[in-house]
């Protein structure tokens, strides 16, 4: 009989795990259940859309012909809002219950909605799913202003979206330096020199305190170092959390996210998670993380995918390559877990010219991690020497303590 699989989620984790089991089961029956009114889409650029520059058919990754071709089963609109491990059945919020044989949760992420005073205002918002970026299409189109909370990426991306947009940015940064702690003080450099350019006013060290509103609508930011901020518009990206809650009461091992081993397999046997709903153990530092980026995501929906279907099961290696665009400038954060942010030394190599360079991390006479900025075909000799852990003999010596320069750099690599 054929094997019942669903899978809860339809971004890249979700559809490239279904893609995956197609491969390896010609007769499987794939259901994929998701809260999305569409398809999948690329959200790396759902700034874009929420501030109307793009139509949301410019972010559609697949064409319906695929999910035809591939016999998967989408439905969309739908939430699963229970999980019966025992009875092997999710049910969702429109009260259907499916029955699966292998199930994958690949739920993503939900952005975290601080507990400030005022926060329920009309004209505060948050934005992951399609339906925020909506919300935001509307309220970009008729204010003037918008302040900006949080300097992580997608911080990032959205102050710089809204400027381009036209509206006057504010951008509130609770470290001290823009970049931190993904970019050492070079690459911040770079960072704050391109949000000058493009006009955005910057103020570091500094969070929201409270949120006023006149008829229930925001007017007024205050911040912990005493500004008051006049605006009706206000993006909050301080954080995300899995989008796991559904699954508190399941008896299935939950953390911040669904509990894998390294095939992505959770705490029950026919049931696995990828993307930005699991949890992995970091084969570096050892510690629990999630890994919150799109080439991570695919790839664990990869190994899931073939791992849930198939007999030769793939091992998860956890190397990340995160591109970022900042401006004029364009970086690849590649690395094994979260080893450019949190272990050994990082050193920093400068080219002749002055926007183009490579921050690496190094940890035993191995580069664990790296930031590059510019220099493309770099980046891909890096991730390999990267992803192989190739010792380099006394790595360390040639390195310096704090920055070298770029041909040096090269020499140890070729
Ligand atoms: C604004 C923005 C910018 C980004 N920029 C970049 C970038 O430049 N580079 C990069 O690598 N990454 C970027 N990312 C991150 C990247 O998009 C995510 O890491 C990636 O989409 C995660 O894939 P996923 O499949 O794990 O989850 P998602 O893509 O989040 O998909 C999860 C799916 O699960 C569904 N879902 C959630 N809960 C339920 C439920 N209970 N029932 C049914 N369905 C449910 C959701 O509707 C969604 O379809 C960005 C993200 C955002 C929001």
């Amino acid at each position: 009989m054929a094997k019942n699989y669903v899978i809860v989620g339809s971004g890249p984790a979700g559809i490239t795990a279904a893609e995956n089991i197609r491969k390896v089961d010609t007769r499987a029956e794939i259901t994929v259940i998701s809260a999305e009114r569409v398809p999948m889409f690329y959200r790396p650029r759902i700034p874009e859309y929420a501030v109307g520059k793009l139509e949301i058919e410019a972010l559609m990754v697949k064409t319906m012909n695929f999910y035809d071709q591939e016999r998967i089963k989408l439905q969309l609109g739908v939430r699963a809002v229970k999980l019966d491990k025992e009875r092997k059945i999710v049910e969702t919020s429109e009260g259907k219950q499916y029955g699966y044989d292998k199930l994958l949760i690949a739920t993503g992420i939900d952005p975290i909605m601080p507990s400030y005073p005022g926060r329920d205002l009309k004209g505060v918002f948050t934005m992951h799913y399609l339906y925020h970026a909506d919300q935001m299409r509307i309220i970009t189109k008729e204010a003037k202003e918008v302040v900006v909370v949080g300097g992580g990426l997608l911080g990032m991306d959205m102050a710089e979206e809204l400027k381009k947009a036209g509206l006057e940015v504010k951008f509130l940064v609770r470290r001290h330096v823009l970049g931190d702690p993904f970019f050492d003080e070079y690459g911040c450099k770079l960072i704050q020199e391109e949000f000058a350019c493009l006009g955005v006013n910057v103020f570091t060290g500094t969070e929201v305190q409270a949120f006023e509103g006149v008829d229930g609508k925001l007017a007024k930011i205050i911040t912990t170092d005493g500004k008051q901020m006049e605006s009706s518009f206000c993006f909050l990206s301080i954080g995300a959390v899995p989008a796991v809650n559904w699954l508190r009461e399941s008896g299935l091992k939950i953390d911040k996210g669904v509990l894998v081993d390294g095939r992505l397999q959770s705490s029950e046997k026919d049931i696995f998670s990828a993307g930005n709903s699991a949890q992995i153990t970091d084969p570096v530092s050892k510690k629990q993380i999630v890994q919150t980026n799109w080439f991570n995501a695919s790839t664990q929906g990869r190994i899931a995918g073939n791992n849930m279907a198939g007999d030769e099961p793939m091992e998860y290696k956890a190397t990340t390559n995160y591109l970022k665009k900042v401006g004029q400038l364009s970086f690849n954060l590649i690395g094994w877990g979260n080893a450019m942010v949190e272990m050994g030394q990082r050193t920093y190599f400068k080219g002749d010219n002055p926007r183009e360079y490579i921050m690496i991390t190094t940890r035993e006479g191995v580069i664990v991690g790296a930031v590059v900025c510019g220099l493309p075909k770099i980046s891909l000799k890096l991730k390999e020497q990267i992803e192989k852990q190739i010792v380099i003999p006394n790595l360390e010596k040639f390195i310096p303590q704090k920055e070298g320069k770029l041909d040096m750099l090269l020499k140890i690599l070729a």
